[in-house]
């Protein structure tokens, strides 16, 4: 008996002669078989790479295709590859490491705050009835509001009211 080759991929023992496993080797059932047992160790980027382009497989799809691995069109659905780009889009994201801000970005971050913590028209700038607008040069303390009537009238926020009647004097 002469030596024997088996093949792993398709669990076949044959004649171990070289035209025999060569032949073997070609053949559309192995070939098929081989890709299929390496499509599961590949990576999501490289499963996205090689499919993206391809048509999608209409044959696969009422589930008559004959050439698995090998076929010249994607097994894979769109919403397949919707959700690997998502993956490899997101496992991207999450490697790349922070570059140090430039000082644009803390400059820009340096506003943004500034503008955040700038008083909001609610607390400096009351609207009376004649349409007048009265930008008030301080700002209030919101956390004076929760003390309300015990607070010395001058830290108290000033309602339109206490404008009411008041008389301008002529400064001079
Ligand atoms: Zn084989
Ligand atoms: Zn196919």
């Amino acid at each position: 008996m002469g030596k024997r080759y088996h093949c792993e991929y398709c669990n076949k023992t044959m004649v171990a002669a070289p035209a025999i496993v060569k032949t073997h080797n070609k053949g559309v059932v192995h070939q098929k078989l081989v890709q299929e047992h390496y499509q599961q160790f590949k990576d999501p980027e490289t499963i996205l790479a090689e499919e993206a382009y391809k048509k999608p497989c209409n044959r696969f799809a009422s589930g008559q295709c004959q050439f698995g691995g090998i076929c010249r069109y994607s097994h894979y659905t769109r919403q397949e590859i919707d959700t690997l780009r998502e993956y490899v889009a997101s496992k991207k994201n999450l490697n790349k490491i922070q570059p140090p801000p430039s000082f644009h970005d803390l400059y820009q971050k340096l506003q943004d705050e500034k503008a955040k913590n700038e008083p909001d028209n609610d607390t400096t700038v009351l609207y009376d009835s004649n349409g007048v607008t009265h930008v008030l040069p301080w700002t209030y303390n919101s956390l004076f509001d929760s003390y309300d009537e015990s607070l010395p009238p001058s830290i108290k926020r000033m309602k339109l009211d206490d404008f009411k009647g008041a008389e301008f004097t002529e400064w001079g």
